[in-house]
């Protein structure tokens, strides 16, 4: 869409208000909304001041002045508000040079766009996440972490085989691990995705399926690939409808990689692929029909994995669900066939659909970030032709304890992340895609996370030790 047709659709469909919408260092969608009779053309020339001193992470208070600059090419009507509301997402810039806030995460996933064009290594690359989800009882009357976590331990015992006896009649509910996928009454989310598929329809996201997941209460929908900045707009839409369709069913949604003990933890598998002159550049005649680029990019993805994980497991609770058992990867080791390594190359047999999909990000991340973080790890195995090594065929979760040792694994902790995140950046720094100062900055603010979740006592320290 261009301006002249954000306008005229504003007059079309009657138009009330105008949401600007962008999102901070952390990942949250934030808001602004303007009057429709202040909004023309100019809007998209000038922007629209904000003050970014109270958005954690950004900007002080002797310096707070930001702007705005909504993306025409991202209209969408609101599915939720009252009043017909335009919205627009917008990049962050300085008021004074116009510049790209240096810690504006919207604005660093287009410069990885525009490097993988600089490299010369493609055109275009296609994002396919994959974010999973929980849907519980809301919990809104629960004030305390201890109390959100003592109803969150009750609807897991409620829902687990091993409580059966004492929860009463279990019968048409899903045991642990067992809600993938029969229909309902075993699956009671069915009309609820539903919704959540056609609202995001209306908002013009193309949207391919929905299911439920492998834990009792975890959800999945499907959203057709795009580029990487549409994409992670569309995962950005795709949280905001989730939790407010779950919101008017009185259910509370959580991307937390790991709310529930022993059953499955959520991930957002990230699809990716590179397209050169119009070809897949990740198609050929390598293993599991990859080309030596995609075999290069996915050396650079377990290459730098471990401080990726800063990016795209960036809570404390992310090292949770990085555990064996779950379906999600421990070791970094690619396979076509098995799900237990950090890289999977689905299988397909058209060279147009030829991808490779990262196992180990997880939707607490930021989407721009992770994607963008993802893509400049690809493209420095290209760029140095970082050999990923042999494929992992087996079961990584049944390997004997010697051939696990050879294995290099991800991060065990957000504290790890950190760490390595602060010694291997300079993947990220390549071509100014990612700046010094907003590195830092995330690194400060997860370490707040880092200290908030050591200092505090955890609920299974009573029962261990009190
Ligand atoms: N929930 C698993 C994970 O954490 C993935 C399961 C699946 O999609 N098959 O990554
Ligand atoms: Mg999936
Ligand atoms: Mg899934
Ligand atoms: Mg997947």
């Amino acid at each position: 869409m261009k301006v002249e047709d954000v306008l005229s659709l504003m007059e079309t469909e009657e138009v009330v208000c105008v949401d600007l919408r962008f999102t901070d260092l952390k990942g949250k969608l934030q808001h602004m909304t303007l009057a429709a009779e202040m909004v023309d053309g100019d809007l998209f020339e000038e922007g629209f001041m904000f003050d970014g001193s109270s958005v954690a992470g950004w900007k002080s208070i002797d310096q707070s002045d930001m702007k705005l600059m909504p993306d025409p090419a991202s209209a969408y009507l609101d599915p939720f508000y009252a009043e017909k509301t335009l919205c627009l997402h917008c990049d962050v810039v300085e008021p004074d040079t116009g510049e790209p806030y240096s810690r504006d995460p919207r604005s660093t996933a287009a410069r990885a766009e525009a490097y993988l064009r600089a490299c010369g290594i493609g055109d275009v690359s296609y994002w396919g996440p994959e974010a999973e989800f929980f849907l519980f009882d809301d919990v809104r009357y629960a004030v305390t972490p201890q109390k959100v976590s003592y109803e969150i331990d009750a609807a897991a015992a409620a829902w687990n085989t091993d409580a059966s006896f004492e929860m009463g009649n279990t019968g048409h509910r899903a045991p642990h691990k067992g809600a993938y996928f029969p229909v309902n009454p075993i699956d009671e989310g069915q009309d609820i995705r539903g919704e959540m598929l056609s609202t995001m329809k209306r908002m013009g996201i193309k949207v391919d399926k929905h299911h439920h997941e492998v834990a009792t209460c975890q959800h999945e929908l499907g959203m057709i690939f795009g580029g990487l900045v549409e994409q992670a707009d569309n995962m950005q839409k795709y949280k905001y409808v989730i939790h407010n369709v779950a919101h008017a069913y009185g259910k509370s949604a959580t991307f937390m990689p790991k709310p529930m003990k022993g059953d499955n933890g959520s991930g957002m598998h990230v699809n990716m692929s590179i397209w050169r002159d119009g070809k897949p550049l990740f198609a050929g005649d390598k293993y599991a029909d990859l080309s030596q680029e995609a075999l290069w990019f996915i050396g650079g993805i377990l290459k730098h994995a471990k401080a990726l994980n800063a990016l795209t497991n960036p809570s404390t609770n992310s090292y949770k669900r990085l555990i064996p058992g779950f379906e999600a990867p421990v070791l970094r080791a690619y396979s076509a066939r098995n799900r237990s390594g950090c890289v999977r190359i689905p299988w397909t047999e058209s060279p147009k659909a030829k991808r490779v999909e990262a196992r180990f990000p997880d939707p607490s991340a930021n989407p721009y970030l992770c994607f963008a973080a993802l893509l400049m790890a690809g493209i420095d195995g290209i760029r140095n032709k970082i050999d990923s090594g042999p494929a992992s065929d087996k079961d990584l979760y049944d390997l004997p304890p010697e051939e696990l040792e050879s294995i290099p694994t991800v991060c065990g902790s957000l504290r790890e992340a950190l760490e390595e995140l602060e010694k291997d950046m300079d993947f990220l720094l390549a071509g100014d895609v990612f700046t010094r100062d907003q590195l830092d900055a995330h690194i400060r603010l997860k370490w707040e996370e880092v200290y908030a979740y050591e200092h505090t006592p955890h609920p299974i320290e009573y029962a261990m030790y009190y």
